[in-house]
């Protein structure tokens, strides 16, 4: 089948890949915590970032060659792109379904 090339988009940090679904790597490092958010995921104050994949971290390399890092986003019209934030509660639990939506007016309230 011949697809239309796409241009591809690179990673903002934005969390919701991870958010939405741990990887495989996650699961097995962390089995007790399937309805959380994945503890490898770590929010700088700018972005989102993967500790397995920190300069620390001797498997780096390889996380990052297995995960595809640097590969482009493949969530690129997920909305979260567009306000790059820390996602906590109600927002990071709509991740986790998969429909990220806007805040209520009551959760903004509450988040400020
Ligand atoms: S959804 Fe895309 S931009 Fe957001 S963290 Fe995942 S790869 Fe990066
Ligand atoms: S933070 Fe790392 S280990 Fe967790 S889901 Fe994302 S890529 Fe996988």
């Amino acid at each position: 089948m011949l697809r239309k090339p796409v241009e591809k988009q690179s990673c903002v940090g934005c969390g919701y890949c991870c958010i939405r679904n741990t990887c495989s790597f996650g699961v097995a490092k962390h089995p007790q915590d399937l309805d959380k958010t994945c503890p490898e995921l770590s929010w700088t104050g700018t972005r989102y970032t993967c500790k397995l994949m920190a300069a620390d971290n001797k498997l780096a390399d390889f996380y990052r060659r297995e995960l595809q890092a640097g590969g482009g986003c493949r969530s690129f019209n997920n909305p979260w792109r567009q306000d790059v934030r820390k996602r906590e509660g109600p927002e990071n639990l709509s991740g986790r379904s998969g429909t990220p939506r806007p805040l209520t007016p009551d959760e903004e309230l509450d988040r400020k």
